[in-house]
């Protein structure tokens, strides 16, 4: 059988991720069933490994495993031999040990994932890797931005523009979003403070810099960022274990932050007909985003969630080759 990881976007092409989120879309069907479950993939074996915090990407890799009926197992940071000071590694090689087909790896550093991939026969899929990839959310994302706009037969993106807000330094999401977005034909600019945009984000097709208020109206989606204190060290949070030790914080204050930054009603009213609010959550409501445009009718994030799921089932099955 086949095995194939998923550690960045660039392992991709536009005509396979296309592919993918075809696949994805033919799940969405089997979503909407009373008995959500397909064979695709019966008798393997998914090892979902999070050593960092999550809500969202735990629970849909392990509903998208279980959805496709393989035998799906969580081991989590805490709980975990990690607690006794069991390195990654050693992790990796145990539970190979039990012959899993698939590891999905969610870990603090930035190449973790590539570092597991070559102590395993599993395919690895990087759940996010520090502040570098998180692929599987850009792909949702994607899925989310055709299925807004009506492209979900060919994932064309050709013609719309997004703009990734906040703190972009600190985001996975946006790294593994921006390839996604561009790669299918988007436009995408990134704002924010100067302290979170880094301009290497040119080299990897985005536009940097300008204001919010001075693209806001152009864009046909914004997607908002939470401000990743524990990633800058804002003394009360500690930073998650093996990440990069904590620099001085990036903006002078929330208020500030806020001024120019924040996705706040009178904002949202300012831009065009059917344009989408997207944020990858956890959302730091009246931070970046106000309550009212969070739920609000652009608003697609509960979309972005719901998609995660029939994405990842996506994702693991092309990982199989099933
Ligand atoms: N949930 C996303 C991530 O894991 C975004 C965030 O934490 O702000 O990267």
């Amino acid at each position: 059988m086949s095995r194939r990881s998923l550690l960045t976007i660039d392992d991709i092409d536009r005509a396979e991720i296309a592919r993918i989120l075809r696949v994805g879309n033919r799940f969405a069907e089997v979503m909407q069933r009373d008995i959500k479950k397909v064979p695709t993939l019966r008798g393997r074996t998914i090892i979902n490994m999070f050593f960092e915090a999550s809500t969202r990407t735990s629970t849909s890799f392990e509903l998208a495993g279980k959805r496709l009926s393989a035998d799906v197992v969580n081991v989590k940071g805490s709980g975990s031999s990690v607690e006794k000071g069991e390195t990654l590694k050693d992790t990796v090689i145990t539970l190979n040990a039990y012959a899993p087909d698939v590891l999905v790896i969610r870990h603090a550093s930035v190449g973790a994932c590539q570092m597991a991939a070559r102590f395993t026969d599993a395919a690895v899929i990087n759940a996010g890797d520090g502040k570098h990839e998180h692929p599987t959310q850009g792909l949702l994302d994607t899925y989310t931005l055709a299925e807004a706009k009506g492209r979900l037969d060919d994932f064309n993106l050709k013609g719309l523009k997004v703009a990734i807000v906040g703190d972009i330094a600190s985001s996975r999401v946006a790294r593994s979003a921006l390839a996604a977005f561009t790669t299918l034909g988007a436009k995408v600019v990134c704002v924010g403070p100067p302290g979170m945009v880094p301009r290497g984000f040119e080299a990897l097709g985005a536009t940097v810099g300008g204001s919010l208020d001075d693209v806001l109206a152009e864009m046909d989606a914004v997607m908002m960022l939470r401000i990743q204190f524990e990633r800058h060290g804002d003394g009360k949070t500690p930073a998650p274990a093996g990440a990069e030790a904590p620099k001085a914080s990036p903006i002078a204050s929330v208020r500030e932050y806020r001024e120019f930054y924040a996705l706040t009603p009178e904002r949202a009213a300012k831009m065009k007909k059917g344009a989408i609010v997207m944020h990858p959550g956890p959302i730091n409501r009246g931070i970046e985003l106000d309550e009212a445009v969070a739920d609000g009718p652009r608003s697609v994030i509960m979309r972005q969630v719901t998609n995660g799921v029939l994405v990842r089932m996506a994702v693991l099955r092309w990982c199989l080759g099933a």
